[in-house]
């Protein structure tokens, strides 16, 4: 039987894999799954949805592996998280430019006829294609009920809740305590909280929870992942740092690459796991499945390496 996973994670350092919150590309998930399953990773961070679990779970066993081997957390964006948008192109406002199509890093916008066309599934949200006057962003709907049965059904390790809007969500942190048994996760970035606030936050769930066992997701900069460089995983370290002292597990995501682990030792920082998302899709793109695993193996050996070889 598969240890508790707050348990491995007072014992080890783990790789998460994350999958992206409004990546609804089964097929790819898929297909990432199998890569980093071969590859070495621990965790897979799966967005709420049956679907998506399904196609972890066949990603799995496509790798020859054991769905117990792994540990599993689902996902969500609480309301005004850019993770849970979407974008949107108001045809009367574009000017048919086609630039958003070149901004776009996931292929998520094509031209259909003479206008460009969002392709939903493919939309994580990122806003990258953000620019422009014909494009607005839908928050999509969530219900922390059904995410806390599909991940009680699915007997998946973790609920995590991304906290990026203004208000604190004191209900659905609640719900989750009261409701899962498994491990909470919070993910935290700075975009709408200063640090007194957040710190702030961590102490209102050390109070609810009424001890400091649960994770908190350090996300630097969310979805700008994609640079192999220390700029880009800075963010990760420094929103780790911040909360380094209050006893919770700590993951780092959000801009984190091969020199997360570096920069984090040499910053003498206490964490438990490094979640990586774009950067980690990005490296085994378009790539056979024995090189997409050399390629994975190595980011996940830097990761646990503390250093770079
Ligand atoms: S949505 Fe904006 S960026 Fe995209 S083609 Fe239209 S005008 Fe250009
Ligand atoms: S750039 Fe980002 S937000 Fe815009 S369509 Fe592409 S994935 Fe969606």
């Amino acid at each position: 039987m598969k240890q508790n996973l707050l348990k491995t994670l007072d014992e080890k350092k783990i790789f998460k894999l994350v999958l992206g919150l409004g990546n609804q590309d089964f097929e790819e998930i898929e297909d990432l799954v199998t890569v980093y399953a071969i590859a070495g990773a621990d965790m897979f961070d799966i967005n709420p949805s049956k679907e998506a679990i399904e196609a972890v779970l066949r990603g799995v066993k496509k790798a020859g592996r054991q769905i117990e081997e792994f540990y599993y957390t689902i996902s969500t964006g609480l309301l005004g998280d850019s993770h849970v948008q979407k974008c949107h192109i108001d045809k009367n406002k574009c000017k048919r430019c086609g630039k958003c199509i070149k901004k776009c890093p996931r292929n998520a916008i094509e031209w259909n006829g003479e206008f460009p066309e969002v392709i939903v599934q493919k939309c994580i949200g990122c806003k990258k294609c953000d620019d422009c006057k014909a494009i607005s962003f839908n928050d999509t709907e969530y219900n922390i009920e059904e995410i806390v049965k599909l991940a009680k059904k699915y007997k998946l390790d973790c609920v995590e809740l991304h906290i990026s809007s203004k208000k604190i969500p004191e209900q659905e942190i609640k719900y989750v305590l009261k409701e899962f048994s498994g491990a909470l996760s919070v993910c935290l970035d700075r975009k709408y909280y200063s640090n007194e606030r957040i710190k702030k936050l961590i102490n209102k769930i050390i109070k609810w929870k009424q001890d400091s066992k649960f994770i908190i997701q350090a996300d630097g900069v969310p979805m700008s992942g994609g640079d192999d460089t220390f700029k880009s995983t800075l963010q990760a370290v420094a929103m780790a740092h911040l909360v380094q002292d209050y006893g919770t597990y700590i993951f780092m995501s959000g801009g984190t690459n091969t020199k997360t682990a570096w920069l984090a030792k040499t910053c003498e920082l206490r964490y438990n796991g490094i979640g990586i998302g774009s950067y980690a899709r990005k490296i085994v793109k378009n790539k056979k499945l024995e090189e997409a695993v050399h390629e994975a193996e190595k980011l996940i050996k830097a990761c646990k390496n503390d250093r770079e070889d």
